[in-house]
């Protein structure tokens, strides 16, 4: 609403600002009613094993269709979720609806090893989340060892009292853990061996600029080589190409997710999915 230069550039940023806030604000209001309102869904996207093509994980990504009848990113509604708190009741449904489908599609007879999970740090400070998750697992009939919940680093960089008894609680148990994102936070290590991490993902940003810049491919076989040393598996995230399937397979990586392999895929959509691969 304001001109050029001087005091008006304040009214401009002030502006702006506002609406920021307004925008958020909105969204937080409707994110409240969106449980009982029905307005999430699961999309659902493999991740394949390098070596022989198999589904090995199947990760859970969560959709939101608002009131206005459009998809809004989990990249802009979750940090407001985590801001109000909504996150903790979210998070929940999220679980448990993953470990139902997981069970369905287990005694259907569709392959696959583990179902993963978003947990975000906001859960994790929760001293009831590693309860909530054997729980729901018992309450719904999913083995918690095929259960992988996946965790950005931040998330795990913070130890606490709370943090360690969590995850004992979920390694009693056989809960694994995979690090999201791998190579974006500030990569203290001590959590690769403190909690029980089974996998890596190396973020999306290096495989997407894989061929680009020599040094990403050296950092992603490090990260590799990391991973390997300390028994970890690796999952390549973003991998729309199959020049870069096969250059991470040449690198050691051990399975792969991206486009090229299936977008996040509705529940319908993904057992579809799955039979025209079986077919092929
Ligand atoms: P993430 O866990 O790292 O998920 C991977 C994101 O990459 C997803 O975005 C997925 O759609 C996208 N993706 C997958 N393959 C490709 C590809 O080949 N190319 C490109 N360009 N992108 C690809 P999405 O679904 O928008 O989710 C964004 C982030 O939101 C997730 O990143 C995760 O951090 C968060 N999120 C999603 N669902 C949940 C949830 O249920 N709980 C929590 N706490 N966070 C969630
Ligand atoms: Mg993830
Ligand atoms: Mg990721
Ligand atoms: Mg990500």
């Amino acid at each position: 609403a304001a001109k050029e230069g001087g005091r008006n550039s304040y009214a401009f940023y002030s502006d702006a600002f506002f609406e920021q806030i307004q925008r958020k604000a909105t969204l937080e209001q409707e994110l409240r009613q969106a449980l009982t309102r029905n307005e999430f869904y699961l999309a659902y996207q493999p991740t394949i094993d390098l070596a022989d093509g198999r589904v090995r994980g199947i990760e859970t990504l969560l959709r939101w269709i608002g009131p206005s009848g459009d998809p809004r990113s989990p990249a802009e509604f979750i940090p407001i979720a985590e801001d109000c708190g909504e996150i903790i009741p979210i998070g929940r449904w999220v679980l448990e609806q993953a470990c139902r489908q997981a069970r369905k599609w287990d005694q259907e007879g569709i392959p696959f090893e583990r179902i993963a999970v978003n947990v975000s740090a906001i859960q994790l400070r929760d001293s009831e989340f590693g309860a909530m998750v054997i729980d729901t697992c018992q309450k719904v009939g999913w083995a918690p060892e095929r259960l992988e919940l996946e965790l950005t680093e931040s998330a795990l960089m913070r130890d606490s009292e709370v943090l360690r008894r969590t995850f004992a609680l979920l390694e009693t148990h056989g809960v694994s853990l995979s690090v999201d994102d791998f190579g974006t936070g500030f990569s203290n290590l001590h959590y690769l061996h403190r909690f029980p991490v089974r996998h890596l993902k190396i973020d999306r940003s290096f495989v997407f600029h894989l061929f680009e810049d020599p040094a990403i491919e050296r950092i992603s076989e490090a990260i590799v080589g990391l991973a390997h040393a300390l028994r970890l598996r690796v999952v390549a995230e973003g991998v729309e190409t199959d020049a870069a399937r096969k250059r991470l397979r040449e690198i050691g990586c051990d399975e792969a997710q991206g486009y090229l392999f299936s977008r996040p895929l509705g529940a319908r959509e993904f057992e579809a999915w799955v039979r025209t691969r079986k077919a092929g």
